[in-house]
């Protein structure tokens, strides 16, 4: 499934300074043409549903359905979303006045940055762009974008649509690997806006620091997944094959590990192990002709994965479920491991595979220890029905986001902010956070009486200051 990436050999420079003059052309026009732009492209992206299709299928071997729930609905719910709350969201927002601004008027302004550029990782590469290019549009601004080199497919498809449908100093794609980014990160974009691994994310906030470019990262990490005796096993089972095994567990918020009470571990893998079966298996196995399951991206991550269970394997970890995979067709079989070491590779980096490991606890104070010993995580889980129990695990760890009794679904929920912490990312995504990702922030202050307190605080410094000054400390 790979294909030499394509280099375009575009002078950048010159993209990027139509872009800039494009860019403050678009500040003066109303608001409502970016919501039209938006509504055409959501029938755009539905007109072109079957070429989306078939570029996953041949890039991650996605099958049409799991596009259409994991790269299209997503791009197509969040266009709704933002041509409906537009209108709320670019209006100025006025704020109050504490008596020592009395005579004056605030408001924050929304405005678009300028010129961005959004750089896309290969798991989700339609959505992964085109959705912050959603908030990228409806805040105003412009975009380069720079798809990922291992999905060559969607990239080319990319940057066809993009074509068809933009003026070129509105959107543009630049196809290319780690030296086209390099070669775009020199460029002083107003606002950068990464997903991709946590050591990509440091190079591009160091070139982001260069032009003072404000980031947002979308990074990635190791979400643990915890269940206690309370948990319903059956349902936990099943979310969470789900979610490790959607796009073969290469999602950013796939349950990475489970941290399970070790007096209902064995039952909860039997129903894990009926899950998958259930979600996937054809007469009984997951085979390469099973329809709904999708493939690695490309053999470096076929090999990572298989060492990282290998060395599982060899550090004394038992194998609950395998089965025969195909390094020739990037068929990555399901596998679950229990008795895992702490040390063994598979605890420690991000696994982005179909791979799930079990650590069993024995008493609940093992639990804070596993999970603060690493970087904080995208995403945290957690499966209990005792609220005393959530609530603890909650509070103790940062996470970019907590879903309990459930797996995945912040991810897609309009009204909630998307983004990690630390190691995870920062700055959020998605809905009106995406849009204000995108904005800058902008406060306008109106002097209306011409006399406000800080009038009586100018030099000389006589008597009559000191004595406003002392009643503002003591009453304002
Ligand atoms: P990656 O960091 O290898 O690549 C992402 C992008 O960065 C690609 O377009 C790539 O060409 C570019 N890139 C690579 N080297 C670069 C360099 N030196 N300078 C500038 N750009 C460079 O990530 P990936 O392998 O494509 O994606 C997998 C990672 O992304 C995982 O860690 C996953 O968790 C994370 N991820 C996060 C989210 C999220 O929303 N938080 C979503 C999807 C994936």
């Amino acid at each position: 499934m790979e294909k030499e990436a394509v280099l375009v050999n575009t002078d950048y420079n010159a993209l990027f300074e139509k872009q800039v003059a494009y860019s403050q052309k678009l500040r003066s026009e109303p608001w409502q043409s970016r919501k039209k732009l938006l509504k055409k492209l959501e029938e755009y992206v539905l007109k072109n549903r079957d070429r989306i299709q078939k570029a996953l299928k041949a890039d991650l071997g996605k099958s049409a359905t799991e596009v259409d729930i994991t790269e299209i609905y997503p791009v197509v719910s969040s266009i709704k979303h933002t041509v409906a709350n537009l209108v709320n969201w670019v209006a100025p927002e006025p704020v109050d006045a504490p008596l020592t601004y009395l005579g004056t008027s605030s408001e924050i302004h929304y405005e678009p940055k300028g010129v961005c550029l959004v750089i896309g990782p290969w798991n989700f590469p339609f959505m992964l762009t085109i959705e912050p290019l959603v908030s990228c549009l409806a805040a105003g601004n412009t975009a380069i974008i720079k798809p990922s080199e291992f999905t060559p497919h969607t990239s080319a498809l990319l940057r066809e649509m993009v074509a068809e449908f933009f003026p070129e100093d509105l959107v543009t794609v630049v196809e290319g690997d780690a030296q086209a980014a390099t070669q775009l990160l020199k460029l002083p974009f107003h606002h950068i806006f990464f997903t991709g691994s946590t050591g990509v994310g440091k190079i591009v906030m160091r070139a982001a620091a260069e032009h003072l470019a404000s980031v947002t990262l979308e990074l990635g990490g190791k979400s643990p997944t915890i269940i206690d005796s309370s948990a319903n096993l059956a349902d936990a089972a099943r979310r969470i094959a789900f979610g490790k095994l959607l796009n073969t567990g290469q999602a950013c918020v796939a349950p990475d590990y489970v941290l399970v009470d070790k007096t209902v571990e064995r039952e909860f893998i039997d129903r894990l192990k009926e899950q998958i079966s259930k979600l996937y298996a054809e007469n009984g196995t997951i085979t390469p002709q099973s329809p709904d399951y999708a493939r690695i991206v490309n053999a470096r991550n076929f090999n990572r994965i298989d060492s990282l269970v290998q060395d599982a394997i060899q550090r004394g970890a038992k194998v609950e479920l395998n089965g025969p995979s195909d390094a020739a067709q990037l068929f990555f079989h399901p596998v679950i491991l229990s008795q895992v070491s702490p040390d063994s590779k598979i605890m420690e980096e991000e696994i982005f595979g179909p791979v799930l490991p079990i650590i069993s606890y024995s008493s609940e104070d093992e639990i804070l220890p596993v999970v603060l010993g690493k970087p904080r995580p995208l995403a945290l889980y957690i499966f209990s029905t005792r609220r005393s129990f959530q609530e603890k695990i909650t509070q103790a760890v940062s996470a970019g986001a907590v879903c309990i009794n459930e797996c995945m679904l912040q991810f897609t929920h309009p009204n909630l902010p998307f983004g990690g912490i630390n190691a995870s990312g920062f700055g959020k995504a998605h809905g009106r956070y995406g849009f204000l990702a995108f904005s800058n922030e902008k406060p306008v202050l109106k002097q209306k009486r011409g006399i406000t307190m800080s009038y009586f605080l100018h030099p000389p410094f006589t008597n009559r200051v000191k004595r406003t000054i002392n009643l503002m400390l003591r009453w304002m």
